[in-house]
């Protein structure tokens, strides 16, 4: 038997897949079994190259491989792969902090670690209800969050997400959470209503949680930049904290460093994740203010009793320090700025194709809808299929077909992508 034939059924019989209705699965599906990547594409055994149109789930922001990440990995491991941050201080944690803080947006000077962006949003949420018990607002315990929201997968994020199929098995268990109706074109209403309820239930708000300018898994779904100064205004007015998820929009993912300076507004509390270790390792941050900070300062029973075995990780640590290095020496976000302008020309070509809806584009991410179907449709899957046979691995979100690659995806292998994904979705549309 082949190595890849061995692999798959391993993997059909011990492996349970994400996202994936396991009976089609394993009936149906012959998975790209991949054996190493490089760049911007992975390879199969045969050698076969794949493009990866959505940098392995939005968090490989420098391409597979970078030398600099692979020695920077390897030269921590020779030296120290971890200790838990317990009354331990440590080279890496401690650098990292402080150059975090440094590339945050101003005033988040406090550093919390964790996995991935999932824990970094449950932090950023036990983090606003405690800090409100403890600057004396008991009851404010609920969160306002927009439908279509994505912000993971641990218990309290996947309860604040909007986007109703991720939440369908868990009826019955709540997390107190006022929802606001957004969903295509209805960003304004959003907002408003986002106002009118901070305003009618201010007592009660422990934070608003957004992923600032644009709702990834939600369809990449991109809005004004006002909106995030509304927001920004009526959480200030009540002291509401403010809770930027960035865990995909950051590191330079729609244009600056982070979304939130399209509308130069700052939170209070932000999520990073994803491209935070460009995808070489599961490692996460939730940075706070020192407002935030100073409230579980003094006795002991108002510390945040919060934490994970991994908090730190010096491999993790090392990671993200390098990575901001590399933003840093190869102008990665200046770079990008050209790339980022060829994917809007072809999304805008793509818009003007009978039969595709709403193209947008926001920084390194283009989008289009084959129909109005959602995260269940199946036009996207087509256009993998046509994308797959032509060499690019574009995994939709449903009905809609998107791109979002390594930020610093060479000139030609991004022209190739976006040549791709133009003939596959007219291939789709015209059969
Ligand atoms: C992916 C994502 C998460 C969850 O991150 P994981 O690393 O998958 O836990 C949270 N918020 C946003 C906006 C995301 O895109």
């Amino acid at each position: 038997m082949t190595d890849e034939r061995r692999i798959v059924e391993l993997d059909k019989r011990h492996v349970w897949h994400p996202y994936t209705p396991m009976q089609k699965y394993l009936e149906h599906t012959e998975p790209l079994v991949v054996v190493r990547a490089a760049g911007s594409r992975f390879y199969d055994a045969s050698g076969r190259s794949y493009l990866d149109a959505n940098s392995s789930w939005w968090c490989a922001v420098l391409g597979h491989g970078h030398p600099r990440l692979v020695e920077a990995l390897r030269e921590q491991a020779e030296r120290l792969c971890h200790v838990p941050l317990a009354g331990i201080a440590h080279e890496q944690a401690a650098l990292l902090g402080a150059e975090l803080a440094q590339a945050a947006p101003r005033g988040l000077e406090h550093v919390f670690y964790s996995d991935d962006g999932s824990t970094a949003v449950e932090t950023a949420l036990k983090l606003a209800v405690q800090y409100s018990a403890q600057i004396g607002r008991p009851k404010r315990r609920r969160f306002v969050a927009l439908d279509g929201a994505f912000h993971g997968e641990t218990l309290g994020a996947s309860l604040l997400s909007g986007i109703e199929v991720f939440r369908r098995g868990l009826g019955g268990v709540t997390l107190d959470c006022l929802r606001v109706p957004a969903g295509p074109g209805a960003h304004d209403r959003a907002f408003a209503m986002l106002t009118e309820l901070v305003e009618g239930y201010e007592a009660e708000i422990a934070g608003v949680v957004l992923e600032p300018m644009l709702q990834g898994a939600a369809g990449m779904r991109p809005y004004d930049a006002e909106l995030l100064r509304t927001a920004r205004a009526v959480t200030s007015r009540h002291g509401i904290p403010l809770i930027f998820d960035e865990v995909f929009t950051g590191y330079g993912r729609t244009g600056p460093m982070w979304a939130s300076a399209h509308a130069g507004v700052e939170p209070d509390i932000l999520c990073v994740a994803k491209g935070f270790t460009a995808g070489m390792l599961p490692m996460a941050a939730t940075l706070a203010t020192h407002e935030v900070f100073a409230a579980f300062l003094g006795d002991p029973s108002r510390a945040f009793l919060h934490g994970h075995t991994f908090c730190g990780n010096p491999l993790g640590a090392r990671l993200a320090r390098e990575v901001l290095a590399v933003y840093r020496d190869e102008q990665v976000l200046e770079r990008a700025r050209p790339k980022a302008q060829a994917i809007r020309r072809t999304f805008e070509a793509l818009g003007a194709v009978p039969g595709v809806q709403g193209a947008r584009c926001l920084g390194m991410v283009g989008a289009l809808d084959l129909d109005a179907s959602g995260y269940l449709g199946e036009g996207g899957w087509r256009v993998y299929e046509a994308a797959l046979r032509r060499g690019a691995y574009l995994r939709p979100l449903g009905s809609t077909v998107y791109v979002a690659p390594a930020l610093n995806i060479p000139d030609a292998d991004l022209e190739e992508l976006l040549a791709i994904v133009g003939e596959s979705v007219r291939e789709v549309l015209s059969g």
